[in-house]
């Protein structure tokens, strides 16, 4: 899987935000040490969280499963617009089927779970799906039996306040190995200076293969 930081929210923002409720715009640093500290007392420590609301950040996210997308799309507060498999399915119809042993090739197409048996199986929906786009089958109709390790992209934008919430729960081992590893990547593509906002969500998993 891959995720690009597309665009975020300057940290002044948050701290300008903090800073209209005591009027105190004086003594801003304009998001250096001062701000950020401000950012982390009443957004994260006097859970004053509203104000986490303002940071924003824009992410491309690609290689993920449609088993991954199921999970990511319950999180209501995110904006995510999807690859759709209603308008992109050609991209199956003219090439070579996929051979049973050749996971490389198929991993273009499908997330791989390590486990043999389940993943020659993917590769073997994968053929079956060719065959059926390659007879005539609509994509809407062909669609229906995708099967859920087939890789899907889309731009998601959260705010920082759900982000948080995000990583608090998808880090932890608890969550399917896969969004796990999204949770990781998610926090490792945030800017340098913003990662320290999300210290006390980000959960060390020992399950995931990053
Ligand atoms: C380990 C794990 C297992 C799971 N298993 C299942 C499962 O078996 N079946 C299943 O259906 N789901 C399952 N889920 C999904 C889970 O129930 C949530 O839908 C998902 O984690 C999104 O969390 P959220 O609602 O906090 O996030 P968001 O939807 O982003 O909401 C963020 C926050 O906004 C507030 N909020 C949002 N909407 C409302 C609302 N309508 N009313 C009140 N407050 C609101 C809440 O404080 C919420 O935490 C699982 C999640 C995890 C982490």
């Amino acid at each position: 899987m891959k995720v690009e930081l597309l665009h975020h929210t300057p940290l002044n923002i948050a701290s300008h935000a903090i800073r209209t409720c005591w009027q105190s715009f004086d003594n801003s640093d304009n998001g250096g040490e001062k701000d950020k500290e401000l950012i982390d007392r009443v957004g994260n420590k006097f859970k004053h969280s509203s104000t986490l609301e303002h940071l924003n950040y824009n992410f491309y996210i690609s290689g993920i499963s449609r088993a991954l997308l199921q999970e990511l799309a319950r999180h209501r507060m995110a904006n995510l617009s999807v690859k759709s498999s209603r308008y992109t399915l050609k991209e199956l119809k003219n090439i070579e089927p996929f051979m049973l042993d050749n996971f490389q090739r198929a991993s273009n197409f499908i997330t791989l779970t390590g486990v043999e048996i389940v993943d020659i199986a993917s590769i073997k929906a994968l053929n079956n799906l060719q065959e059926i786009l390659k007879s005539g089958v609509s994509n809407d109709k062909a669609k229906y039996c995708l099967p859920e390790s087939y890789k899907t992209e889309l731009t998601w934008s959260i705010n920082a306040r759900s982000l948080q919430n995000f990583l608090s729960l998808r880090s932890d081992k608890s969550a399917l190995w896969e969004i796990q590893e999204l949770a990781h990547t998610i926090y490792k593509a945030l800017p340098e200076e913003h990662q320290y906002i999300f210290k006390y969500n980000i959960k060390n998993s020992s399950s995931i293969h990053l």
